[in-house]
């Protein structure tokens, strides 16, 4: 059997209810279990004294229960207070059952993990993984790093690590991860096997030395994971190079410059392109002019003005009596575009098209009817629009706005969707997130690029200040003031947590806080686990100008517009990386007010961490931001990308690992010629037919 073809139900303890929360992430079979690699690691191989704790660490500790006790504050939770030789600390529960609550007796000794935070009661270990000692058993420690493992609700950490353990005793017997690297190329890059590699990025074993491996496996440089990023970005390359062939062999609909719609469109505007746009839209006229597709990124710095630019490219898809959709990743981003493109073209007798997963019924068909007919010429909407019952008159370009959870060319595959016989609809992927040029041209050697360098003049910058936590106080009475004087602020919120659950639930305990503390102030939150019709609920709200702060959890949309919301406070911004940062930051800035940002960060700061928030104060061009980014990465990285928001990898991130660009793109040429049966099995390894056709 091949863990690639065997179900995650194969596993012990494995029925439909676990499965289901299996696939929510992305995990179907064996082999995807076994490449989902931990975010980060935990070294439980020694017991800390109590005395030891201190804000922000991670420690296990084992002492006894004195006292256990419910309490009914904002939220309720489960306080177990437990002492050791050098020490007394407060464990702090917000899931607890009632069997959990009665066991945690007077006198029992417990184990416990967690990270150490101020609580009401002092320093408090919150949610702590715990099991209970008996009193004659000897403490038992691990002799590996404990892997912590992306999660979803209802599916812990402890029952993940179990069935990770299943998958990795079946390799032993008779499941075979085959290795598609070749031997020869795995001994000249002196590379380890990808069982090897698996097996120990699960469960690293303690040596002498923990501290350095752990800071190895947190830069991503240890050698088994080099080993893995080298095979993803490999994979990667390859399927960029075969989505271009396969580009390559297929027609597009030459759609020339007509001057018609685009003119008129273009004096009807309130104000003149910049140099900049112009360029770029002079280079994606010429593409689309040609019978072979445009495969082009559109790359600029959020407001750099990429909206008008997609809206010329699209009239110029209409000139030609071709239809152009607009594709956002989120409904607020996609509404937005439709708003915008209905002011500008539909006083040039053109008709938008509108859908999402919210238009139903005889609205939707009637959408569909217009698409189908072409009585609609532009069509905007969300990835509804891709869905099977969706058929258009006469695409001709497809244009995608900003969606960094996906790769690019998982991005250009989407537009297969408009495609009858050999033609194809021309493709535009915009995105704000800024690439180094040096990554861009050696990651998308294979893909055109076009870059708006200059921002619309009159923006006034915003204005960063790095400020310690200890002077929360101050940015709360700045954010009073703000408001008072009719300007609109965000909060952001953001954490390391590996649950989505448990970051959303920390937004909720800040906008509680700062509804005591600025009870005049008409507070809204918003966070990735409402429902769209919430968020959207809370946006319109905060447009409005309702809601005059708003608390976010990362998840604030991309290219939001408020422009009366002039300050931005962004908690424990040492924890995100620089390019989201920046794009954060990229929502204020938009009016004419002076607008600042504050970042709030946890003393201490590390070298490094200071170093990336001085970046961020004194720079506002996004470019530069992620050059420097990518010089000084360094300790105090997650492991993963999620953070970049550059490209979607599993494991490779190209920043760190650009220094391996050449060489996959020698062994990438390598393998297409000497081992050509290989070039599938990567593919679908590393990116899945799911991931193909940017599945959400
Ligand atoms: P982004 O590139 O982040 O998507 P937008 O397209 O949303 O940026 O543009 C940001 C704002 O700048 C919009 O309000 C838009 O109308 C305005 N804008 C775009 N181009 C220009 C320009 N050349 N001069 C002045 N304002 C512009
Ligand atoms: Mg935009």
């Amino acid at each position: 059997m091949l863990p690639e073809q065997t179900p995650l139900t194969a596993l012990k303890g494995v029925g439909p209810g676990i499965a289901a929360k299996l696939a929510t992430l992305h995990l179907i079979t064996i082999q995807d279990l076994l490449f989902h690699l931990p975010l980060r690691y935990q070294d439980r191989t020694r017991i800390s004294p109590i005395a030891a704790c201190r804000m922000g660490t991670e420690l296990m500790l084992e002492g006894e229960v004195l006292a256990t006790e419910l309490v009914f504050g904002r939220r309720r939770s489960l306080l177990c207070r437990i002492k050791d030789a050098s020490g007394i600390i407060t464990l702090r529960f917000f899931h607890f059952s009632a069997a959990q609550k009665n066991a945690l007796t007077p006198g029992a000794r417990i184990r416990c993990y967690g990270e150490v935070r101020v609580g009401k009661t002092g320093l408090e270990l919150y949610h702590p993984e715990y099991q209970f000692i008996a009193p004659d058993q000897v403490a038992i420690v691990q002799t590996h790093l404990t892997p912590v493992y992306p999660v979803t609700e209802g599916l812990q950490q402890p029952r993940l690590r179990a069935l990770v353990d299943q998958a990795l005793g079946m390799l032993g017997d008779g499941e075979r991860l085959v290795d598609w690297l070749p031997q020869t190329i795995r001994s000249d890059l002196g590379f380890m096997s990808l069982t090897d590699a698996i097996r120990f990025l699960h469960h690293p074993p303690v040596s002498g030395a923990t501290g350095s491996m752990l800071m190895k496996l947190a830069d991503g440089q240890h050698p088994a994971q080099r080993r893995l990023a080298f095979e993803e970005l490999l994979s990667h390359r390859l399927c960029l190079r075969r989505l271009r062939e396969q580009a390559e062999l297929l027609s597009a609909p030459p759609l020339p410059l007509r001057k018609h719609h685009t003119v008129q469109f273009l004096r009807g505007l309130p104000f003149a392109l910049t140099a900049a746009q112009k360029r770029v839209c002079r280079e994606i006229a010429d593409d689309l002019a040609q019978s072979n597709p445009m495969l082009r990124l559109l790359q600029g710095d959020v407001g750099s003005g990429k909206t008008v630019v997609a809206a010329i490219a699209a009239l110029q898809a209409v000139e030609n009596g071709y239809q152009a959709a607009v594709m956002a990743p989120t409904e607020i981003l996609a509404e937005q575009h439709f708003v915008n493109f209905s002011r500008w073209l539909e006083p040039l007798g053109l008709q938008v098209g509108w859908l999402s997963g919210k238009v139903k019924g005889k609205k939707r068909e009637e959408q569909l009817q217009a698409f189908s007919s072409g009585g609609a010429q532009i069509i905007v909407g969300t990835h509804a629009l891709f869905q099977e019952e969706v058929s258009f008159a006469k695409l001709g370009l497809v244009i995608i706005d900003e969606q960094h959870r996906f790769g690019v060319h998982q991005r250009l595959a989407l537009r297969e969707k408009g495609a009858t016989g050999h033609f194809i609809p021309h493709q535009l992927v915009m995105t704000a997130t800024p690439i180094p040029r040096t990554l861009a041209m050696s990651a998308y050697a294979d893909l055109d690029c076009s870059v708006i360098d200059e921002l619309p003049p009159g923006r006034s910058p915003v204005n960063t200040l790095i400020i310690a936590n200890t002077r929360r106080a101050e940015v709360i009475e700045r954010i009073y003031h703000a408001c008072a004087q009719g300007s609109q602020a965000y909060w952001v919120c953001t954490l390391i947590e590996e649950s989505e659950a448990l970051q959303c639930q920390a937004a909720e305990v800040t906008a509680e806080t700062l509804r005591t503390q600025l009870p005049d102030i008409a507070i809204g939150l918003i966070h990735g686990r409402m429902k769209p019709r919430e968020k959207a609920v809370v946006m319109d709200a905060f447009k409005g100008g309702l809601l005059q702060l708003l608390v976010a959890t990362t998840v604030i949309e991309v290219g939001v517009d408020v422009p009366n919301a002039s300050l931005m406070v962004i908690e424990n911004p040492e924890r995100l990386g620089l390019a989201q940062l920046h794009q954060l930051r990229g929502r204020v800035g938009r009016g004419a007010i002076a607008s600042h940002c504050l970042l709030l960060y946890q003393a201490p700061l590390s070298q490094v961490a200071k170093q990336r928030l001085t970046i961020m104060r004194d720079s506002n061009d996004g470019f530069y931001i992620a050059e420097q980014d990518l010089q000084i990465r360094g300790p105090g990285q997650v492991l993963g990308t999620q953070q970049t928001g550059l490209m979607s990898f599993r494991i490779a991130d190209l920043s760190r690992d650009s220094g391996m660009l050449d060489e996959v793109k020698i062994q990438a040429e390598l393998i297409q010629r000497k081992y050509p049966e290989n070039v599938e099995p990567l593919i679908r390894r590393w990116l899945g037919d799911r991931e193909l056709y940017g599945n959400v």
